[in-house]
């Protein structure tokens, strides 16, 4: 068995990360967002796909903490919008998860 995130975290994830990134590339909606859970190759927590579907990995594991959860969602919306890597590990948007970073933007963005 996976963990599947609650929707009380992935709502507000979502509508921060819409507040900063703008819409889906196909969509005016972020409302359309779709989370769906999959085997994900190597050690990749989240990834996407049609600009309308963020993917979580489903590898069984422990429960997620709510901080990480919330990043990977921010992080993989950013991609349906269009948003590539940044260099800068303080960014959101860097290929690795960087567990201050992801602290920084969920204060600054209003997530608890
Ligand atoms: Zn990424």
């Amino acid at each position: 068995m996976y963990f599947t995130f609650p929707q009380s975290w992935i709502a507000p994830a979502i509508a921060a990360a819409a507040i900063q990134f703008g819409p889906p590339l196909n969509s005016s909606q972020d409302a359309h967002v779709q989370v769906k859970y999959r085997s994900l190759p190597g050690q990749a927590l989240g990834g996407f796909k049609y600009w309308d579907t963020i993917l979580i990995d489903r590898k069984p594991r422990r429960e997620w903490p709510k901080w990480k959860a919330q990043c990977v969602l921010v992080h993989e919306y950013g991609h349906l919008t269009g948003e590539n890597h940044a260099r800068r590990r303080s960014s959101i948007m860097h290929r690795l998860l960087v567990k201050e970073t992801c602290a920084r933007w969920r204060r600054v963005h209003g997530l608890t």
